[in-house]
Formats: C-alpha cells, structure tokens, sequence
C-alpha cells in the first residue's frame, strides 16, 4: 500500500533529535513559556521574514486570537465584514464567527483554487473591514492583486498560511504579506508538530504585544489581566519538537516540488485536470505542495480504482463550509465553482518520505484510467 502520508516515516527521520530535545525540556522542569518557546518564536519569525512570531495552542486558535486582538484594538467590531474563500477548510470560516463577525464567501479561481481578486472587489460593501486570503493546497493566494484590492478600500488582511509555509513570490513568504497571519502545525502540516501548535506572525508590533497577552489569560505579568483572554499557549514540548523540524522543512519541501514536477510532466490523462501556478507561472516558490490536488470529472470512480491498485489518496475536502449542518444558514447559498470543485477534487500522495518509485507507480495507474 503506498500511503497518503505516514507521519511516522516521516518523524522517524529526526528521532535521535526529537529525543534529545524532550529529554532537554523534561530535564529542565520548565514546560510552558521557556527558552524553547522564545527559541522557536524567534526561529519561525526569522524563517518567515517577519518581525514577530507568536506561538499558540493551534492553527484556529491563531486565526481566532488576530480578529480578537483587532476588536480590542478597535479596528475590528462585531457584525463587521470579512471576505473569505467559500472553498477553505472550515477553520477559516469558524475563526470569523467565533468572533461574531459575518463572513462573506466569494468564489475561488476554478483552475488555481484560490481566491478569487475579482469576486473579492465584487463583494466590497461598506461594511468589509477585512480579507481573509487562504493559501490552499500550500499555494500563495494571489497577494500581489489582494494587497492592491486591500489599499484601495483600505482593507486588513489575514492570511491562512495553515497549508503554506515556506511558499514565497518575490522573496516574501508567506505569512509576510498580509498584516497578520495564522500557521497551523497540526502534525499532517508542512511543518508539524508531535501534537497541537500555531503560531501567528506580524510586523505590527502592538498586534504582537496584544497577542502574547491574548493568548495567556490577557496577561503580559502574573495575576495582572489587562484583557478577558484565553488559554491559548504552545508548550515547551512542542516547541522543541518544531526547533528539530523547522531546519528541515525546506529540503522537505524541495522533494515535494520534485514530486509536483514528475505528477505535472507526466500524469497524461484527458479526463485528469493538473493543478496550476495562478500568480507566477514561472515561480515554483509560491507552492509548497501540502497537498497535490487533481480535478476529475468520474472522482469516485478514480478513487476507487487507485485504491484498487494499492494508492491510498484523500478529498480536501467533500463538503463546503457553506453545505455544513454547522452552518444552517447558509446552506441555501449556491458558489457553483465551489461545488463544483468539492465535487471533482482528488488528493494525491506526496509527502518527504514517498519514494519517486511510488510516484512513477501513482502516474502509471492514473494514466491507466478510463
Ligand atoms: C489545518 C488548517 C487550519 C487549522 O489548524 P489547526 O491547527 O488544526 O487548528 C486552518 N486553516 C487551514 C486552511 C488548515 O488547513
């Protein structure tokens, strides 16, 4: 069977470094908010470009804490607007109405995935306050447009960089472009941990100290709340197991462009639709490759048939935000792209540990298909 991911190839890796660093952290009695916190924070932020980095319990609690932090900065109140992709991992829906704001769904791009800049200025009312740009699959959104659309109407913008670390346009990562950004190191991500982790980035410095006090209790110093805050802290565990990790991820990343490379050369299947680069068709940078995505018409079918010959793969995802019992009131919408695109979607596998034997086998069955 050749497996969609297998974390445990994968973390086996970097054992002896993983053990040394748990047995560092529990050797020094200190398990939250110590050196490698502060470590990783300073790590990640260099990594990303940015000034600051947060670290937080998880990807939802990251995007949850930036719209907070503005409410209490007052740039952002409740019943305010935010735009989104109506084909995102729920998460980036449930952060906006968390916080009572009203997300706006727009289409995304039928052939890249992402959002949509034109649907975006289409559904601008006097209301919208921010965009929340999601760079699915682990490729950028179409910033360069986003930011333009953001100053014009004098916009936020968020970023999901769940699925992106790492990608870059122009020299500047992901997690770099909007005002703030949540990351997700949820163990199936690009950078995972051994458990739940987040982290949010910015260059805003009064965003970044109201979030270090957000995420614990509303506290900068013990037993002094300055806001109603949460528990939302990532512990020294976790931030020793990403200290091992981070230093990997771009050779990481590199087999997974060389993975994308032989599925876009050589997948020749009429009835299979190849992932495309939206923003820069000569930039490789800008997709980190989280996921490898195919539109097929006969999905099920496909499926199943690779399933048949051994090759396990996944839909991200069956059902839109909009189609979620959870969101009953907006079932009624209709984004036919979106549908559309839930309706055809195949994940195939590409992970730093899948052998270029095992892409050659993947191509060949799906070339096979009929
Ligand atoms: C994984 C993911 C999240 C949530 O991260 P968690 O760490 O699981 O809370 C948010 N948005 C996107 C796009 C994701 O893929």
């Amino acid at each position: 069977m050749i497996n969609f991911l297998n974390l445990k190839q994968i973390n086996k890796q970097y054992r002896e470094e993983l053990i040394e660093a748990c047995t560092r952290v529990i050797d020094s009695g200190w398990y939250i908010g110590g050196n490698e916190l502060s470590e990783f924070e300073k790590n990640f932020a260099i990594y990303c470009g940015t000034k600051y980095a947060i670290g937080v319990a998880n990807g939802l609690d990251a995007l949850i804490l930036i719209i907070r932090a503005w409410k209490e900065l007052g740039k952002l109140k409740e019943g305010d607007e935010i735009i989104v992709p109506a084909n995102t991992y729920i998460a980036s829906m449930l952060a906006i109405t968390a916080n009572n704001l009203k997300p706006i769904l727009v289409e995304p791009e039928s052939n890249s995935f992402n959002i949509s800049p034109s649907s975006i200025e289409a559904a601008i009312t006097d209301k919208t306050k921010a965009i929340l740009a999601v760079h699915l699959y682990g490729q950028l959104a179409d910033m360069l447009s986003i930011k333009t659309i953001s100053e014009k109407h004098n916009l936020l913008i968020i970023e999901d960089a769940a699925q992106a670390h790492g990608a870059a346009l122009n020299g500047i990562k992901a997690g770099n472009w909007g005002d703030a950004a949540a990351f997700s190191f949820y163990p199936g991500k690009n950078l995972g941990a051994l458990g739940d982790a987040g982290a949010i980035t910015t260059n805003d410095q009064k965003l970044a100290n109201v979030l270090t006090a957000l995420r614990n209790y509303g506290s900068h110093e013990k037993y002094i709340n300055i806001y109603a805050g949460v528990n939302s802290r990532l512990d020294e565990i976790q931030a020793a197991m990403l200290n091992v990790k981070l230093k990997y991820l771009d050779s990481e990343v590199s087999h997974r462009r060389a993975i994308a490379e032989m599925y876009l050369e050589n997948i020749k299947n009429p009835l299979i639709k190849l992932p495309i680069l939206n923003i820069n068709a000569m930039s490789f940078d800008q997709h980190v490759w989280h996921l490898f995505v195919i539109l097929c018409e006969k999905r099920d079918e496909l499926q199943k048939f690779l399933e048949n010959k051994g090759i396990q793969t996944l839909i991200h995802y069956p059902i839109p935000p909009h189609k979620q019992l959870a969101y009953k009131e907006l079932n009624q919408l209709s984004f036919p792209i979106t549908e559309r695109i839930h309706d055809q979607v195949l994940s195939l596998p590409i992970s730093p540990t899948l052998t270029f034997t095992d892409v050659q086998k993947i191509i060949e069955s799906i070339n096979e298909f009929i």
